[in-house]
């Protein structure tokens, strides 16, 4: 970004804060991959140009006017709308984790190098999906979001010996297999360390399918029809790996995991 008084930027918008009688203050994730934080002054009044090119999921070109706290957002040109997750109310369940995630992740003035493509991809995939096949856009945005962030959960062999997880499941009979896991340590963790690490129960299912949404393209995890019931035990897993190791409690996560449209 340039060091003078004005400078432009590339935005998808996250959140909307009320500020005094009309202004917002947007948090918006930067083409970049840094928060910018800015007031749009008088969005809240109904002839505002802001209503529609600085809504929640928006893409947008914006020039930010430096200024003693926050910056201020003026002038914004509409490049993507995302309405296919807006106009729609499971999509806009489905995709505002990917919103407050990123809110909560991303920091000023520190780029992340692909985070913008990939947030915007993830959204851009809603459109025409079946409500079911949504879950699974997050889920895998989120798993992707770690490694991308280099805070990744090691899934797919134990993390003290390197045994693999599909030995113990291929071990195991019946679907619902049980598995030590460690949020402290950061992985899964097989039958022989489980006793040397701080573990909790995980089901084995929702390691694998985060393994696979994370290897997998958002094309590829759309085609592949990943059953509802596991993107919900990724989202659920996802959770808790945010609350546990990274701190972070997304009430739109708790939401769609609640929400009962799926
Ligand atoms: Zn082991």
């Amino acid at each position: 970004m340039s060091a003078g008084p004005n400078y432009h930027a590339t935005v998808l918008v996250l959140k909307k804060t009320k500020l005094g009688e009309a202004d917002l203050i947007l948090t918006m994730l930067a083409g970049d991959g840094s928060l910018i934080k800015a007031v749009a002054k008088s969005a809240r009044k109904p002839t505002s140009s802001f209503a529609t090119r600085l809504d929640l999921f928006c893409e947008s070109e914006v020039m930010l006017v430096r200024g003693r706290n926050l910056d201020i957002a003026r002038e914004p040109q509409l490049l993507n709308s995302h309405d296919a997750v807006r106009a729609n109310v499971a999509a806009t369940y489905a995709a505002a984790p990917i919103l407050d995630c990123l809110a909560q992740v991303a920091l000023p003035e520190l780029p992340v190098e692909h985070l913008y493509a990939m947030a915007t991809s993830a959204l851009a995939h809603f459109d025409g999906v079946v409500e079911e096949y949504m879950p699974a856009i997050t889920a895998a945005f989120l798993i992707k979001l770690f490694a991308l962030l280099g805070v990744r959960p090691v899934l797919d062999r134990c993390i003290s010996c390197g045994k693999a997880l599909d030995e113990t499941i291929q071990a195991s009979k019946g679907s619902d297999v049980l598995v030590a896991f460690s949020f402290l340590d950061g992985g899964y963790v097989c039958g022989a360390c489980r006793n040397t690490l701080d573990c909790v129960q995980i089901e084995a299912e929702s390691l694998r399918w985060a393994q696979v949404l994370l290897g997998a393209t958002f094309d590829e995890i759309l085609a592949m029809k990943v059953p509802v019931e596991a993107s919900f035990a990724v989202l659920h897993f996802c959770n808790r790996w945010l609350r546990e190791t990274q701190n972070i409690n997304s009430k739109a996560l708790n939401q769609l995991l609640t929400c009962g449209l799926f």
